[in-house]
């Protein structure tokens, strides 16, 4: 097992030098196979799973993860991962699609805000209010001006989730372009997946470039301490899992969250039914 602070270790460093072309998106840390980090990826999921409970139990923070990947990043397959370890009763995910006619005629943080996570739950957002400083971006249907106002707007939004005790965190899912178009063939050639490739996912992939760049600028920009943004190779869909799962539980651990006192008279409880029950 790594010795490494993967809260550090992915975090894209502050000052703005973030460059996506210089991550290794096939990176595994010191693990050559599944089979090598099978014992840490079971370990971190358990983990995981206590710490919801007590995220639950607790009641004082949420946690909201923010998902966003180029297509067949593997979004849907971290949300499996990550979300298979929890109690449903406490976890939410929301997918943000292109935005309906009644939620066009808002703000962009509209429908985005009603989505948050409540005290004690976790949210998961498969896309986010992201989208638009990046599709929107790439295909020019906002001005520069625009754009760059709303990485202000976010980093606004953000700063007042963080401030109501909602932990941020942020999570870029980086495929090269070759593993992206092995994605595609495989969900053409699988009678199972044919659902899930559409010709959209060809034609975008055009503009990979341009959102490359659209992402950088993104992340560079709405990057605060409270609100922090990883990068995870995410080539290998068994490291991508463990890598968020490793840096969700690191936060958490760090938030020394603890069990509710008990709101009643435990011992008096005990004497006074377990007597009844155990002659
Ligand atoms: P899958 O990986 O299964 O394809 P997906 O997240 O790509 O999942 P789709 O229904 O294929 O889901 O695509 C959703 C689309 O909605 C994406 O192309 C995304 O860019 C677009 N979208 C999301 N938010 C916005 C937004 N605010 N403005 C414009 N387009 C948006
Ligand atoms: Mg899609």
């Amino acid at each position: 097992m790594s010795n490494r602070n993967y809260c550090k270790h992915f975090r894209v460093p502050t000052d703005g030098s973030l460059d996506l072309a210089h991550i290794d998106a096939n990176f595994t840390d010191c693990h050559d196979t599944k089979a090598d980090a099978l014992k840490e990826i079971r370990r971190y999921a358990r983990r995981l799973r206590e710490l919801q409970y007590l995220l639950y139990a607790e009641n004082k923070h949420s946690l909201l993860i923010v998902l966003q990947a180029m297509d067949a990043g593997g979004k849907d397959g971290t949300i499996r991962h990550v979300l298979g370890y929890m109690n449903p009763q406490g976890c939410r995910v929301v997918a943000f699609k292109v935005p309906s006619a009644r939620e066009m005629a808002h703000d962009f943080l509209w429908r985005v805000h009603q989505q948050v996570p409540m005290r004690g739950e976790v949210a998961i957002f498969n896309r986010s209010h992201y989208e638009d400083v990046l599709v929107t971006r790439v295909h020019q249907r906002i001005t520069e001006k625009t754009w760059q106002e709303r990485y202000a707007r976010i980093n606004a939004f953000e700063t007042l989730l963080s401030d109501n005790g909602t932990h941020v965190l942020k999570f870029f899912l980086h495929i090269s372009a070759e593993e992206q178009l092995k994605r595609f063939r495989k969900r053409l050639e699988d009678p199972a997946r044919h659902w899930k490739i559409s010709e959209a996912d060809y034609t975008e992939r055009q503009y990979w470039h341009e959102y490359q760049q659209a992402y950088t600028d993104a992340l560079n920009h709405c990057n605060s301490e409270t609100a922090p943004w990883y990068v995870i190779p995410a080539n290998h869909k068994w490291f991508r899992n463990l890598a968020v799962s490793r840096i969700v539980v690191e936060t958490l651990e760090g938030l020394d969250m603890q069990l509710p006192r008990a709101h009643v008279d435990i011992e008096a409880l005990r004497k006074k039914y377990h007597r009844l029950l155990d002659p």
